[in-house]
């Protein structure tokens, strides 16, 4: 396959898995590692290990996709191999799309939003941050300057069925309506005009800060809901945005909400979230087979990001497969595998 300068191959879809190292937590409970990163595009599971001989693996499970990043790898290189290459799509007119999936706690916040110490968030060495310097790198360039190109950001959160601005003071619901030419708007959703880094970077930390403490999503409840920062560029004489750039951590995908013990509103929730999660994948699979018919109605995650599924070929999209490395995790991990397995 053909690899682009920075070594990510050039595809519309690609699938990725990421790794994360064994918590404190875990390494205190004697959890296993079971989890092994043999190539950069392979990863292996080994389910069951031997009653006695605990070094011995019983059953693996084989997994193939464009990059597997180990515990090892970094914010950086991930962000190297899978949204970097996505940024340009923006500026050739087209909707990039990136989104973190997995259960709680795999790392997609840590991925996205940026590392954790305690429980302050560092957003630079997360995704969004490194877009936005790449976004800037690129929009100061003399003929876009010329140009009088804009960049400007979004960042809201999709709980439930309701979509809350984590860029507004007061945090209002926003509603989503679809007019007649199936264009899809969020009614009143900032749209923050944004010259430098140092602006993202604070918008970033923001709806961050906002989404872990804030009163629409307490700290249980991130992991409830799908957070969506968008850049968006602006040319002078183009008719809305020329080109997107979306960044998605989406929410856990544990199936814990199933269960009878669960009350009613965390088995609704439970539920909205695996419908927006398979019509995901759905929409990733009509864009990835060019097909013109799009179940992007299936979920209000899927309706306001229908510009990444429709556009044929000029969109690119990228998931990010998180899993935790320990034996406890390992029907989520599963769960997770066989997901990204199927989108392309
Ligand atoms: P999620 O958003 O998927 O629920 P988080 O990003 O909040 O998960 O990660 C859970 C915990 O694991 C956090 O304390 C985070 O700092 C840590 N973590 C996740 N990924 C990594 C990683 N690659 N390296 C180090 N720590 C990580
Ligand atoms: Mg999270």
């Amino acid at each position: 396959r053909s690899l682009d300068p920075n070594g990510a191959a050039v595809q519309q879809i690609t699938v990725c898995v990421r790794k994360r190292p064994m918590s404190r937590r875990e390494l205190k409970m004697k959890n296993v590692d079971i989890i092994t990163v043999p190539t950069h595009d392979s990863l292996i599971v080994h389910e069951f290990r031997h009653k006695v001989d605990l070094t011995k693996f019983l059953e693996h499970h084989r997994f193939r996709f464009d990059y597997t990043f180990d515990e090892q790898c970094s914010n950086a290189l991930v962000y190297d191999h899978t949204a970097r290459p996505l940024i340009r799509t923006m500026f050739e007119g087209g909707n990039a799309t990136c989104f973190a999936y997995g259960q709680t706690g795999s790392g997609k916040t840590h991925t996205m939003g940026g590392e954790f110490c305690g429980k302050v968030q560092d957003c630079r060495g997360g995704i969004y941050a490194m877009a936005a310097r790449d976004v800037f790198e690129e929009v100061s360039r003399p003929e876009y300057r010329q140009m009088g190109a804009k960049i400007t950001c979004s960042f809201f959160e999709i709980y439930g069925s309701k979509v809350f601005d984590l860029l507004h003071p007061e945090k209002p619901l926003l509603r989503v309506l679809e007019d007649g030419r199936q264009q899809v708007v969020v009614v009143g959703l900032t749209e923050m005009p944004v010259t430098k880094v140092e602006d993202v970077l604070r918008l970033i930390e923001l709806g961050n800060r906002e989404r872990t403490s804030g009163q629409t999503s307490a700290n249980a409840k991130s992991s409830r809901s799908h957070a969506v920062f968008q850049m968006a560029l602006h040319l002078p004489d183009s008719w809305g945005p020329f080109g997107k750039c979306s960044f998605v951590d989406l929410a856990g995908n544990e199936r814990g909400a199933d269960t009878q013990s669960a009350d009613r509103q965390t088995r609704i929730e439970g539920a909205e979230i695996n419908k927006s999660l398979l019509a995901l994948k759905e929409c990733i699979r009509a864009l990835s087979r060019q097909c013109h018919h799009l179940p992007f109605r299936g979920s209000k995650l899927t309706q306001v990001l229908r510009d990444s599924f429709i556009g044929g070929k000029k969109n690119r999209t990228c998931m990010i497969a998180m899993i935790s490395p320990a034996l406890t995790c390992v029907e989520n991990t599963l769960n997770t595998l066989r997901y990204a397995d199927r989108v392309k």
